[in-house]
């Protein structure tokens, strides 16, 4: 039968697949991952807030008045249209991909300095 065949073949083939999590692959440079927001540069314009098609940003106020954007790393698409909107360049893609979890909590970014 011809399937012995491929079997056998196949068997002794460099696999395909890496033994994930123990192996991983590399990641390109331009990869969209999870969002990063360098709230030092950050203005709070909201132009970012305004333009997510996504709705994982929303501005929020700091106890010191100033308004900052919260990341919803559920709601996100990794469109990248909000590092195209920031004129401060205060937001990029990073190659973080590992994004599953139990957590609902860490899945929002709070802006540094803010508190509940
Ligand atoms: S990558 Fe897209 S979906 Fe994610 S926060 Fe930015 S604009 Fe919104
Ligand atoms: S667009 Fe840039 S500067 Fe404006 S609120 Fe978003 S991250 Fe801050």
């Amino acid at each position: 039968m011809p399937i012995f065949g491929d079997v056998l073949k196949t068997a002794f083939q460099k696999r395909a697949t890496l033994l994930y999590p123990f192996e991983k692959r590399d990641v390109p440079s331009d990869y969209r991952g999870k969002v990063e927001i360098d709230y030092n540069r950050c203005v709070g314009c909201g132009l970012c807030v305004k333009d997510c098609p996504a709705a994982a940003l929303e501005l929020v106020t700091l106890p010191s008045g100033n308004k900052k954007p919260r990341y919803y790393l559920a709601r996100c698409t990794f469109c990248s249209q909000c590092v195209e909107s920031c004129p401060r360049k205060a937001i990029k893609m990073t190659q973080f991909y590992e994004l599953a979890s139990y957590n609902r909590r860490i899945e929002v970014v709070e802006p540094c300095g803010i508190s509940y």
